[in-house]
Formats: C-alpha cells, sequence, structure tokens
C-alpha cells in the first residue's frame, strides 16, 4: 500500500506525491473503518517507525480521521437536516395542495347550491310591477265572466321572463290571449303570458327563473297593453289558480 513504501531505498516522494498517497492511504483506510482503529502502541511497536515513513502518514491519518469522522458527521447532519426539510417541504407543499383542493370542492359545493337555489327560485314575470287587475274581478271583457288570471301593469315591449323553470309547451297565437307562452313548471304546474307583442321563445325550450320569453304588448282580446299572466293545474285554459297565490306560495314578493 502506498503508506508502506518508503523504505529509505528510494528518494522521498516529492511533497505532492506524498500528499496524494497519504490522502489516498487515508481514504483507503477511512473507507474500511481502519483509521479509527489504528492506535498509537500499535504504531510504536512497528519498526523503525522514522525510517518507513509511517508516523507522519499515520500521524496525519489521525487527524485527517477525525476531520472526516466530523465532517461524516456533520455531513449526515446535513443530510439529516436536509431530508427533513425537504420532507417539511413535501408536507407544506401537501397541505396547500390538500387546502386549495378542499377550497375548489367548497367553491364548487357552495356554486351548484346556488345554482340549484336559483333554479328553484321564483320570479315576479315583470319585475317591478304590480297587478293591475285582480283573480277572478267581473267584467264583460272575459269569456268566462270573470278573470281567469291578473294583469300585470306594462307598457308595450316590456321584457316579460319566465316565474320558475321549466319547459316552454305553448308560443303562438292564444286567440282572446294574442301571443302568449304557456310553460309547463319543474313543479308540474303551468305558467301563462298573454297578449305579448313578441315570444322569444319555442315549444320544447327550457327556461329558468327571470329568463326573458317575449315583450309585453297588446295583441288578442285587450284594452291596452298590459301583460296577462295565469298560473294553472293544466296548460288548458279552465285550470287556473290564484296566480299572486301562486306566486307568493313560491316566494314572490307581490
Ligand atoms: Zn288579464
Amino acid at each position: 500500500m502506498a503508506f508502506t513504501r518508503a523504505t529509505g531505498k528510494h528518494r522521498r516522494p516529492r511533497r505532492i506525491e506524498r500528499g496524494t498517497a497519504r490522502a489516498a492511504g487515508v481514504a483507503a483506510l477511512a473507507g474500511t473503518g481502519v483509521v479509527g482503529s489504528l492506535t498509537a502502541p500499535a504504531v510504536a511497536a512497528g519498526p523503525a517507525a522514522a525510517q518507513t515513513g509511517l508516523t507522519p502518514v499515520v500521524t496525519m491519518g489521525d487527524v485527517v480521521a477525525d476531520r472526516i469522522d466530523a465532517q461524516a458527521a456533520a455531513q449526515h447532519e446535513a443530510a439529516r437536516e436536509a431530508a427533513q426539510a425537504a420532507a417539511r417541504k413535501a408536507a407544506e407543499e401537501a397541505a396547500r395542495e390538500k387546502a386549495a383542493e378542499e377550497a375548489r370542492a367548497e367553491k364548487e359545493r357552495a356554486a351548484r347550491e346556488a345554482e340549484r337555489k336559483r333554479l328553484n327560485t321564483f320570479v315576479s314575470p315583470i319585475p317591478g310591477s304590480y297587478v293591475s287587475t285582480g283573480y277572478k274581478s267581473g267584467g264583460a271583457v272575459w269569456s268566462s265572466g270573470s278573470h281567469t288570471g291578473v294583469d300585470f301593469h306594462a307598457a308595450s315591449g316590456t321584457p316579460v321572463q319566465a316565474v320558475g323553470m321549466g319547459t316552454v309547451v305553448e308560443a303562438g297565437w292564444g286567440g282572446a290571449y294574442g301571443n302568449q307562452v304557456v310553460i309547463k313548471m319543474h313543479d308540474g304546474t303551468y305558467t301563462q303570458y298573454g297578449h305579448l307583442s313578441s315570444i322569444g321563445v319555442s315549444v320544447g325550450q327550457q327556461v329558468t327563473p327571470g329568463q326573458r320569453i317575449g315583450l309585453s304588448g297588446a295583441t288578442g282580446n285587450v284594452t291596452g297593453a298590459h301583460l296577462h299572466f295565469e298560473a294553472r293545474t293544466t296548460a288548458e285554459y279552465g285550470s287556473d289558480l290564484d296566480p299572486v297565490a301562486y306566486l307568493r306560495a313560491h316566494g314572490v314578493n307581490l
């Protein structure tokens, strides 16, 4: 091995070479764990230590070995700390992702809930308007002798909206009702919108609360522009309900 070669028969190796040789020897020892077990008596027992040049090597070896041990310990500690830091970072990252995922899920849940609530909400057919002619009010103008719906005050061309979620089952001319839309509501009841100046939906179309279905007008048997609105148990004339009670029962303020 390198550290045993100085026998006196050869020139001492140059400094750099020696250093390299010693380092190599120490490294080799360090690799086997022998360095730590070398003791002074063992070295002293060796013959002609001064001549062999073993002593300087081993002496330096002890120092270097201590340093290497210290370094190894420091490196081990640093590696352990680095691993801990990495694990901490990974855990923090995972926690952040989990929180973000939960926030997203909560947001989606809230959005679904809001949409579900919106779809189940009822609104007035003409926001901000009022009932100008009540349900069952008498008058020569009604073919049945009494009003089967209510009239909402509305100038011609005022947007008319579906009062709730449903499907359009009639959209067209309705005789005395003029241009009308009938919607089968999600709960199985029907709503009807008459005297429209224009119709914006077609049969089979799904509508949501507040969706515009046409514009108010004065088509059909009328004396002036307004919206005639009915709530019914079927799509047909004669199955009418009290529209104001119907809307109020569905949460509409009238
Ligand atoms: Zn009417």
